[in-house]
């Protein structure tokens, strides 16, 4: 029996990033994936974060094919026919290195081709089955009736990761800790990109929706550009659809998004090139179970690493985070030549002394306030509204501004004690 050092179940961020480290040191890995090449089978909204990880990846990303550079924020709150925005736009953004768009079959493939040059496998089409053991100990995995031993095994699997579960170390899916997203690119010339959405070259937008876009359930809608692409979907949390009697399902959601005004005018004579749909992790912090164990560590989606911030959500810097981290809590283990649980436990020592734990500790409390109607249904109907009635001009004289205000404000239930407490409850996030 011929065992490498390493395997790593998943040619996604988390564990090419866990395989760029390790080559570093000159291990013997195997990355193996079952898509056509790294990047095939992964969805991001997307954009990715740039400072918490920058000094961590060292020359990883160097040369790697962002999309834009995001310089404008929106928001956008969705009532039914109508709808209010905030447009942020910050020059630190255009300075710094802050956040770019990427389209993960562009980005993860020249991940994957950065590793092969430094000499690492990395196996496409190859779909891990089951774990191999030793008394308590996972030595390696099984494809088939192939099998690869090795000292570690790095479940890089994403976020239904069943070498998790195998291990018994992550218990079955909760459908309250997830959400199912929907995502079409929609390809436009570059120069409409920069006109419609009013950028300069290499310049882009994140643009988040509330409200109408999941008819008032858990979830929302995005939009980023690419260079010569946006990138349009909806996320909705797995619960809230299954609660759901009316039979509404995530694409058709999807259908009657593109179909609003506030999105045909963006999307004019575009193409649609990709189409995809997949789960995220939403439970947060309460959501992340044990991730090690004898012979194991897990990363990235597979450990549960994603964070809904409600104006944001961050999945792909945790990713390379946790690779990166649990490359070195191997690196670790290989000084010592034990590979036990005891010893790969350093990993979650040292990510609790980074933002990945830091950050998902921080917004601990996010998960269980973003499950609320008030935040998905009362405010994206209500703000609009009340916006609409301030700007509207009828035949007769004009009511008094103030006078609007409060009582659409009283009507619409913003006032309510339910909505001053989710308001209140804001100091805790
Ligand atoms: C719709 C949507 C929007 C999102 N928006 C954002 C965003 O804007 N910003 C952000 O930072 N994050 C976002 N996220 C989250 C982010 O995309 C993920 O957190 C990130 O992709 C996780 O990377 P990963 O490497 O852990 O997992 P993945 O990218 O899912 O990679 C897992 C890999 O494992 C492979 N695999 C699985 N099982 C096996 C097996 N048995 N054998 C071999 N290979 C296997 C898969 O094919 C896949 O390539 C979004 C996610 C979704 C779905």
């Amino acid at each position: 029996m011929e065992k490498i050092d390493v395997v790593i179940v998943g040619g996604g961020l988390s564990g090419l990033a866990c395989a760029y480290r390790l080559a570093e040191k000159d291990l013997q890995i195997i990355v193996v994936e079952r898509g056509d090449f790294p990047g095939s089978k992964n969805v991001t909204g997307g954009r990715i974060y740039m400072m918490p990880i920058r000094e961590m990846v060292g020359d990883m990303l160097d040369g790697a094919p962002f999309e834009r550079k995001v310089v404008r924020e929106r928001w956008s709150l969705l009532g039914e026919g109508n709808s209010v925005g905030i447009d942020l736009i910050s020059e630190n953004f255009r300075k710094e290195e802050h956040s770019y768009t990427v389209l993960r079959a562009i980005f993860d493939r020249w991940l994957g081709d950065k590793l092969m040059e430094k000499g690492v496998f990395v196996i496409p089409k190859y779909r891990v089955d089951d774990l191999l053991w030793e008394g308590n100990k996972v030595v390696g995995v099984r494809a088939g009736t192939e099998e690869i031993f090795a000292n570690v095994v790095v479940a890089s699997d994403g976020v239904l990761s069943f070498l998790g579960e195998k291990a018994g170390i992550r218990p079955k899916m909760e459908p309250g800790n997830y959400a199912v997203g929907i995502k079409e690119v929609i390809e436009l010339p570059e120069e409409k990109i920069n006109d419609r959405f009013n950028v300069q070259s290499g310049e882009g937008v994140a643009h988040l929706f509330l409200g109408d876009v999941t008819k008032g359930l858990f979830g929302g809608g995005f939009l980023y550009t690419n260079k010569e692409s946006v990138s349009l979907g909806v996320v909705v949390g797995i619960k809230a659809l299954m609660g759901r009697t009316t039979g509404l399902e995530a694409h058709t959601l999807m259908e009657a998004f593109k179909e609003r005004y506030e999105l045909k005018t963006l999307i004019k004579d575009g193409h649609l090139s990709e189409y995809s749909a997949h789960i995220i992790p939403e439970g947060g912090y309460g959501g992340i179970s044990k991730i090690y164990g004898n012979g194991i560590i897990l990363t990235g989606d597979a450990a549960g690493f994603a964070l809904n911030m409600g104006v944001t959500v961050r999945g792909m810097e945790f990713a390379i985070a946790s690779g990166i981290i649990g490359a070195e809590a191997i690196l670790k283990a290989k000084e010592t030549g034990d590979y036990s649980e005891k010893t790969l436990s350093s990993y979650e020592a040292r990510l609790k002394e980074t933002f990945v734990l830091q950050d998902l500790q921080a917004c601990q409390n996010m998960p269980a306030y973003l499950d609320n109607e008030v935040f998905f249904n009362l405010y994206p109907r209500s703000i609009p509204d009340l916006a609409e009635k301030v700007m509207w001009f009828d035949r007769g004289p004009k009511a008094k501004i103030g006078k609007t205000l409060w009582e659409n404000m009283k009507a619409s239930g913003l006032l309510s004690l339910k909505s001053l407490i989710e308001l209140y409850k804001i100091k805790n996030l």
